[in-house]
């Protein structure tokens, strides 16, 4: 059986190196932010060509905090795309925002830019942009709208470690990149961990505030904060992973080119643009008969996933907070698209045995 993913796997490259750094944070006595987070976000501005990098406890935190910071009203709306994660839509309920859903391009499966201006409306203060699977969106496209309406741009990077759009590295076009370090992302901790990246040092400053119960100075609280840090423990395991990240990308990018180069045409594979540096976090493709074509693959020994069954706005959890007609395209994508394997664990053979068993459907 090929496994669609195996963290075990996956990390056991890194085990000794882990162990070390364990019992170095271990040793210090010291578990919530201290040098081990200090340095881990040292590393990963650098790493991302950002002045700025705040550890949080997650990827949904970063997403909060980075709206929370931006100081909105109640009701504000903030544009996304209809097809993203749940935790995407998440964020911005729980900041008190409205999120308005605009439909993706069905070759990307990103927000589609040119659908952005008519959900335009005197309330909308941001758009929160999902670099989907690994692929950047259309920066250029949607940072011209942004201007042209004075609105904050956050890039959800959650899917994106490490890919780049016209030379620039994902999180550092709009004002802020939020990261996850979930433990199946491309730079995945060993627990819960995310971050945000930002160019400006007064908002990496409130951030900072913000995760921290709204203090600055210890039992003097400014703001209403939250409790949203990454520990220790985890921006050290976090660091060792780092240095291997173009490892794991330029992996995950070696299989997507035998997928690409050997699967056959009735499959719609993901699209490939000039200027765009793709991680491939997700191996996406899309079929008529996706359920049939996934228990055949099952039934062969391949197993996979769907990157989403349920679209943010079919969620029960959702209901009443969109207005607006339907989207048939986010809709469309939920009912044809398939993951097939594609994780730093997963070996040449194994990805050439999933095309032989795709190709004989
Ligand atoms: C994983 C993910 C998140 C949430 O990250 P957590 O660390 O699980 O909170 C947000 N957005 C997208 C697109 C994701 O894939």
């Amino acid at each position: 059986m090929i496994a669609y993913e195996d963290l075990k796997r996956v990390n056991a490259p890194f085990f000794e190196e882990y162990s070390t750094v364990f019992q170095r944070v271990l040793h210090s006595g010291w578990y919530i932010l201290g040098q081990e987070v200090e340095s881990f976000e040292r590393q990963f501005a650098t790493y991302c060509g950002a002045e700025h990098c705040v550890g949080v406890a997650s990827g949904l935190d970063a997403l909060v905090l980075a709206l929370k910071q931006m100081g909105f009203s109640n009701g504000d709306e903030v544009i996304m795309p209809s097809n993203s994660y749940i935790a995407s839509v998440l964020s911005v309920v729980h900041a008190g925002l409205k999120p308005v859903l605009v439909e993706p391009d069905i070759h990307s499966y990103n927000i589609d830019p040119s659908l952005i201006e008519a959900a335009i409306t005197t309330k909308t203060k941001a758009i929160l942009v999902v670099h989907l699977y690994g692929q950047m969106c259309d920066m250029d496209a949607i940072m011209t709208v942004a201007a042209k309406y004075h609105l904050h741009v956050i890039e959800d990077c959650a899917q994106s470690h490490g890919a780049k759009y016209r030379g620039k590295m994902a999180g550092t076009i709009g004002d802020f990149g939020a990261y996850s370090f979930y433990p199946t992302k491309n730079l995945g901790a060993l627990g819960d961990g995310g971050a945000l990246i930002t160019n400006s040092s007064t908002a990496a400053q409130q951030i900072k505030v913000l995760r921290n119960y709204g203090s600055s100075v210890k039992y003097v609280n400014d703001e209403v904060g939250y409790n949203s840090r990454l520990d220790e423990v985890q921006a050290a395991f976090l660091g060792v992973k780092l240095k291997y990240l173009d490892v794991i990308n330029a992996h995950k990018r070696m299989l997507a080119s035998i997928y690409l180069s050997e699967l056959k045409e009735q499959f719609i594979l993901p699209v490939v643009n000039d200027g765009y540096e793709d991680v491939y976090h997700i191996f996406a493709i899309r079929h008529h008969d996706r359920d049939r074509l996934r228990g055949y693959l099952l039934d062969n020994g391949v197993k996979t996933e769907v990157h989403y069954p349920i679209s943010p706005h079919q969620q029960k959890a959702m209901k009443g907070v969109f207005t607006g007609g339907g989207f048939p395209i986010a809709e469309e994508i939920q009912n044809t698209v398939l993951s097939l394997p594609i994780s730093f664990a997963h070996t040449e053979a194994e990805v050439l045995q999933v095309v032989d068993v795709l190709n004989k459907f």
